[in-house]
């Protein structure tokens, strides 16, 4: 099959719907509205008649189903008929994007911000947004900067703790792509992520010049930010000498391993080198499984108390093809059970459903309530397993869940930390 037919196939995949209704009980947005209009069939629906001109349709009501949608991908994974329906609705998005937010809206600036490569604007706006008059103003949600950007205007090599200098061990290099929010808003995910690889003997490179990995804007249907965005962290790892480029942020690795490969065709510039860039990228944990199956000793820490937590599995993580669990953390949480057994006094707590977070890009900041309402529910399965933190491994899920305003009351809120972060600090304690 040509690329060109395999595109077709995807955008043509609307055929294949039967109405069946299984992917309606796994869709976030369907579940709090119960309204088929944000369900997948109902978008599939939606698409289909736009598409075919059965009848006119008004455009703003289209787009506002495409834009709600949270491209989870968790309808995609139960459709008995391969409909793909992420697919539809990004291509969906990218056509209806002259319809796109106005120019000084919350969501525009914020994109605006996330493209800038000099990470202050990104900073200053996210503090405007978080004034309390401008946010309830704004009836939007933005996180307060953890303090100085991770990255700041130059190329980072940190060397391998305890490299062996006989030269008996192969040295493994890795490259670290941060990822917008790890950089400008938590960098200390970012350094955490660092000094944990670096105290398993991997030496990890940071080009100065990376930057977002291009989700918020193909998620709000602006393919070209998207596709320069891509090439721009493309050129930022080329010609490096590294194996690996690792993330700790599940949505920058959904981004990079199945939207450049997908979204890219074999006319745009840069295309192999896309597609390689997206083949060298691994999450943080997948890698180290691959450290371990390399006979790496991964490092076993222990935090000063014990303590426990659930762990929140981002959408873009979740049933990694492939994985077969070894451990009780991992049958729970998958790869990342491998880091969760290596912290000594964590105990991890089973989620019952693990419910999506609500958060979903630019989701959260366009639809903020309707956001907000998964939240809610998310929360529910969260009390009811009572523990004391909540773990996750995604910029958005760290968003949401750790907007607990309006959700919890306050005496009753719940730390939000990155895995890596415990770990980190347990080899630390
Ligand atoms: S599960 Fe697939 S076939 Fe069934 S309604 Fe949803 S999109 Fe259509
Ligand atoms: S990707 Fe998620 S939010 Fe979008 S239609 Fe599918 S299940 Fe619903």
């Amino acid at each position: 099959m040509q690329e060109n037919d395999f595109l077709n196939a995807g955008i043509k995949s609307y055929l294949n719907c039967v109405h069946c209704g299984k992917c309606l009980p796994v869709c976030p947005t369907y579940n709090v509205s119960l309204n088929e209009f944000y369900s997948p069939r109902g978008r599939v629906r939606l698409i289909l008649t736009d598409d075919t001109d059965v009848m006119p349709l008004k455009v703003s009501k289209v787009a506002e189903a495409m834009s709600t949608c949270l491209l989870c991908g968790r309808c995609v994974k139960v459709c008995p008929n391969d409909v793909r329906i992420e697919d539809l609705i990004i291509n969906e998005k990218i056509k209806l994007n002259k319809f796109r937010d106005n120019k000084f809206s919350v969501s525009a600036i914020t994109l605006k911000a996330l493209k800038n490569k000099r990470k202050i604007l990104l900073k200053s706006a996210l503090k405007i947004a978080s004034i309390p008059l401008v946010n309830q103003l704004s009836r939007r949600f933005a996180p307060n900067p953890q303090g100085k950007a991770f990255i700041s205007g130059r190329d980072y090599r940190f060397k391998a703790e305890g490299a062996d200098a006989s030269g008996k061990r192969e040295e493994i290099k890795a490259g670290y792509f941060s990822g917008c929010v790890f950089n400008g808003i938590y960098p200390q995910i970012s350094s955490d992520t660092v000094s944990s690889l670096i105290k398993n003997g991997v030496s990890v490179f940071v080009p100065a010049n990376q930057g977002c990995c291009g989700l918020p804007f193909i998620s709000s249907g602006d393919i070209k930010s998207f596709k320069d965005l891509a090439l721009n962290n493309v050129n930022a790892f080329k010609d490096k000498d590294i194996d690996y480029i690792i993330t700790s942020c599940a949505s920058c690795s959904y981004s990079i391993n199945s939207l450049y490969p997908s979204d890219f065709n074999e006319n745009d510039e840069g295309y192999s080198e896309v597609l390689n860039f997206s083949k060298k990228l691994l999450n943080i944990w997948s890698f180290f499984k691959i450290l371990e199956k390399r006979g790496v000793n991964i490092k076993t820490g222990k935090l000063k108390k014990d303590t426990d937590a659930v762990f929140h599995i981002p959408c873009h993580l979740s049933n990694l093809p492939g994985f077969k669990p070894s451990s009780y953390n991992e049958s729970l949480i998958g790869e990342a059970g491998l880091i969760a057994d290596k912290i000594n006094g964590l105990k991890l707590k089973p989620l019952k459903h693990n419910y999506c977070c609500g958060n979903g890009g630019m989701f959260n900041i366009r639809h903020y309530d309707f956001s907000k309402e998964i939240t809610r529910r998310k929360f529910e399965e969260i009390k009811e397993a009572s523990a004391q933190n909540i773990l996750t491994s995604c910029s958005g899920c760290m968003f949401s869940l750790s907007d607990q305003r309006g959700i919890l009351k306050e005496k009753d809120a719940i730390p939000v930390n990155h895995l890596i972060s415990f770990y980190a600090r347990s080899l630390k304690e």
